[in-house]
């Protein structure tokens, strides 16, 4: 079964003075071991549609369904936090703390002992490929590649399984961007999570497991 479904999802921006439709009736599966790309010129609503996807906006109309059930019916603080989370460009680490501390602290924030989220947030943090020598770092002390590195491992040790990422190399250089995407792949093939990678990176995109296109809030499949 998709873990996600989206059933003819529309989202407009409604100001005084006009209303601008940003997606447009985007019906879509995602399945888990799969990566999925979305492409599009700046405007197109790549942003909107990933925000629909983590529970952050919601419809105008249509359904979003997770495992089978409307995220309307969920807990929305619960499915942002545990069921899609989301990897930014700026990467959103929190700057006072340790690597450790980042990806301890939503553990610890929904009622988890703190010798237990240690346990998680070190095997997730080596899951992503960083050593026992970053713990005691802050963000400001690692490369960008690093810091993406930190995001998705916090995004992880929360279990959830949808990972939506929002230009996630865009602050990175070539080699270190790579890194990120093979990483993101990785974990979709091996850990069964379903990845979505907005781009404006074509080379990204050819990575993808499947490619769709955002062109004026329409959606189509590459
Ligand atoms: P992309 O991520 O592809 O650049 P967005 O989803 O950010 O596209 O934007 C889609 C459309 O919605 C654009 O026309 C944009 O100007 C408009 N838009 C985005 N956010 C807002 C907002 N908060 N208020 C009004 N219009 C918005
Ligand atoms: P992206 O990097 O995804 O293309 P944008 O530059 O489109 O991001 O948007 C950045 C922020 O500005 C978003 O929070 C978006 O909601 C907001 N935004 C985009 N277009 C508009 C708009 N026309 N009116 C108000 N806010 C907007």
């Amino acid at each position: 079964m998709a873990i996600l479904k989206l059933n003819d999802v529309s989202y407009s921006y409604q100001n005084q003075y006009q209303s601008v439709e940003a997606v447009k009736n985007v019906s879509l599966e995602l399945e888990q071991g799969k990566v999925y790309a979305i492409i599009g010129k700046s405007g197109s609503g790549k942003s909107t549609l990933l925000s629909l996807m983590a529970g952050l906006t919601l419809p105008k109309s249509g359904e979003i369904l997770y495992d089978g059930d409307s995220i309307k019916n969920l807990d929305m603080e619960e499915y942002r936090r545990d069921k899609a989370s989301v990897i930014y460009q700026t990467f959103n680490l929190f700057p006072l703390m340790t690597v450790l501390e980042n990806v301890i602290f939503p553990l610890e924030l929904k009622g988890m002992k703190h010798l237990e989220a240690k346990a998680i947030a070190e095997r997730h943090i080596a899951s992503v490929g960083l050593d026992k020598n970053h713990y005691k770092r802050f963000p400001n002390m690692l490369s960008g590649g690093e810091r993406q590195r930190v995001a998705i491992a916090r995004a992880l040790a929360t279990g959830s399984r949808l990972l939506l990422a929002d230009e996630p190399t865009g602050n990175l250089d070539m080699a270190n961007g790579d890194l990120v995407v093979k990483l993101l792949i990785d974990l979709a093939h091996k850990d069964k999570l379903a990845v979505v990678i907005v781009t404006h990176d074509l080379s990204i995109a050819d990575k993808a497991d499947e490619v769709f296109q955002m062109n004026d809030g329409i959606l189509s499949r590459m």
